[in-house]
């Protein structure tokens, strides 16, 4: 997950937490939660597909800007990254490249919105994130096709 997170390495009771937080998500229900780089330094949580693991990093919490990504929690940031390994099982195709990588990530927060387990803070902040990247996928197809409107 991009955006203005927080860079600084995780200590072990942040990890613990995680691997609480990802429980409660049935996380390992869809693939495991790999800890081994959070303790680093600008580490990136994400959804490996070849491995079908995700990788928790420093980014799962969140950092000082206000959007919707970079103020998102924990549990909204590992949901998120649980809904790429829940649609990557549903076989999902998954574009690589902006703009469509711009409607997976969207699509993936927009699911991860339906997990149960989440307040519904988590809920909205997962939809603006959502519409965020809608509004990018859009700008980005309009300078495209500047003609068509
Ligand atoms: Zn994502």
């Amino acid at each position: 997950m991009r955006s203005s997170r927080n860079q600084r390495g995780l200590t072990d009771a942040e990890i613990a937490r995680c691997l609480g937080i990802w429980a409660v998500l049935d996380g390992p229900g869809y693939c495991p939660l790999d800890t081994s780089l959070a303790s680093e330094h600008g580490s990136r949580t994400r959804y490996n597909e070849e491995q079908q693991t995700v990788y928790l990093g420093a980014d799962v919490y969140p950092g000082a800007a206000v959007d919707a990504r970079s103020r998102m929690s924990a549990t909204a940031c590992l949901a998120h990254e649980c809904s790429h390994a829940d649609r990557h099982v549903r076989g999902y195709g998954r574009p690589a490249v902006e703009p469509d990588s711009l409607l997976d990530e969207a699509e993936a927060s927009l699911n991860a919105s339906f997990y149960l387990p989440l307040s519904s803070l988590d809920r909205e902040d997962l939809v603006a994130d959502a519409r965020d990247r809608l509004v990018d996928w859009l700008a980005h197809t309009r300078r495209r096709n500047p003609d068509e409107s």
